[in-house]
């Protein structure tokens, strides 16, 4: 990872944690709080493991993104990346709280359509839409498609044509800027997979104009994820910016640049992208070029809202080394230590456990996969069986990506208001892992 959390820092102290997470606090009798609700509570009701998500986080973390476009006087439409968190209820107070949706697939377009998002406020990303999923973007249809190749602007052409509908498009093009990120999470570098040669997108942009059903309106940049610092996005819009002149010299008209996703939040001590230094890189990178702007934040807006908490099955001591804290969650709920060797913060709930001495220990899951490991060697309070954690900043990424790997059914989902809180989705069945399961004609099985 560039831009690196430097693991030979000391982690972060219980305190230090907690100063950084201002959504979270530690009440020497109910233990550790989001917001108003005491999470032991929701752990003792729901059980664990348990993702609980705070309402007010997410209004406050929309309106300071918003504000501070505003505040640097820029025109922009705010579009969460729904594959960050596409819960309807996240999806409905994000609505309300003035964003669309940005969707990756036909599915995440129906989710945001039935979260109450009009059609008018969505755009659709990615680098492989279906023929059916162009077909719904056009049925329903929604603002714009980011088009990531020259076969799929003549695919959606022929869709479009077939459907006597024309649609907005951009072009979303590779700027070849590294984001200086983890290899996984980074999309702007020439040789992956994402958008359009920057070479190619001014001869694309013509191209499109002659195509039937299509209507291009400007060029998108998505440069990749938890990305912490200016440099990448000023070069990134930069080079959009000289697009966008380019295109308009040769003849054609452009109203649209979506700056995509990206900005970074602080889950160990690495600091927190700032809203107000993106719309600053965007206001003088793009501020005077006549365009709508467009972004599509997710990490930044939903991963701090959110907490997955988990009880200790087992403390497994190891002779001479560092025991194994063994979670009752495990990387089929939270997948980002395993996928992206992701640090998340891990506080005790009880104020009690919180106050100990830390240790060095390493906290794991119950799944049978080496891999399936949420941290090492991490300094930590003393867990003994029983003590239950919170696992921080994993309101994005988090649910989303879980599965049921090892017949684990889908932990419940508890949306905190205030020092109100309810469960938005229930602990899924062990039943209905095999439900939908069908024996196949001729085959016997004894029941
Ligand atoms: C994933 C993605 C985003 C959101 O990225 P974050 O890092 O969560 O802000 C935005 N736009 C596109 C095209 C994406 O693929």
């Amino acid at each position: 990872m560039a831009d690196p959390i430097d693991f030979y820092t000391p982690d972060p102290t219980v305190r230090e944690l907690l100063a950084t997470h201002p959504n979270l606090s530690l009440d020497v009798l109910s233990g550790l709080m989001l917001d108003g609700v005491p999470l032991t509570a929701i752990a003792e009701e729901v059980g664990t493991p348990c993702w609980v998500i705070s309402a007010d986080t997410l209004r406050k973390r929309a309106a300071q993104l918003l504000g501070a476009m505003k505040g640097a006087g820029l025109s922009v439409s705010a579009h969460f990346a729904v594959k960050a968190n596409g819960h309807l209820a996240v999806l409905k107070i994000l609505a309300e709280s003035g964003m669309g949706a940005d969707v990756v697939s036909g599915g995440e377009l129906l989710r945001a359509r039935k979260a109450g998002i009009p059609a008018s406020r969505i755009v659709f990303s990615g680098v492989g839409k279906t023929d059916a999923e162009l077909r719904l973007a056009l049925e329903e249809d929604i603002a714009q498609i980011n088009v990531e190749s020259a076969e799929e602007l003549e695919v959606l052409s022929g869709v479009a044509a077939s459907l006597g509908r024309e649609i907005d498009v951009a072009l979303r093009v590779n700027p070849d800027v590294d984001a200086k990120t983890h290899a996984k999470i980074t999309t702007g570098v020439a040789g992956n997979k994402f958008g359009i040669p920057y070479d190619e997108a001014l001869g694309l942009y013509r191209q499109a104009q002659a195509l039937p059903g299509l209507k291009p309106v400007g060029y998108a940049v998505h440069i990749g994820s938890q990305i912490l610092t200016m440099e990448p996005y000023r070069a990134a819009y930069a080079r959009i910016a000289e697009l966008v002149r380019a295109t308009r010299a040769a003849g054609m008209a452009v109203s649209v640049v979506d700056c995509g996703g990206g900005l970074g939040i602080c889950y160990r001590d690495e600091g927190a992208g700032s809203p107000q230094a993106l719309a600053g890189a965007m206001r003088s990178e793009l501020g005077d070029l006549d365009v709508r702007l467009a972004i599509e934040p997710g990490r930044w807006i939903a991963a701090p809202a959110g907490v997955l908490l988990a009880s200790v099955i087992l403390r497994k001591a190891v002779t001479g080394g560092e025991p194994f804290i063994i979670l009752d969650a495990a990387m089929n709920d939270l997948l980002r230590p395993s996928l992206y060797d992701a640090w998340h913060g891990i506080l005790p709930l009880s104020a009690h456990d919180a106050g100990l001495a830390p240790e060095a220990a390493a906290i794991v899951g119950p799944v049978c996969e080496s891999g399936d490991m949420f941290a090492r060697n991490r300094q930590l309070p003393p867990l003994q069986r029983g003590a239950r954690v919170a696992l921080l900043d994993a309101g994005a990424y988090g649910s989303v990506m879980s599965s049921t790997y090892n017949a684990r059914p889908l932990a419940a989902e508890v949306l905190v208001d205030g020092d109100r809180w309810s469960v938005i989705r229930p602990r899924q069945s062990v039943e209905s892992l095999w439900a939908s399961e069908v024996m196949p004609d001729g085959v016997r099985v004894e029941a």
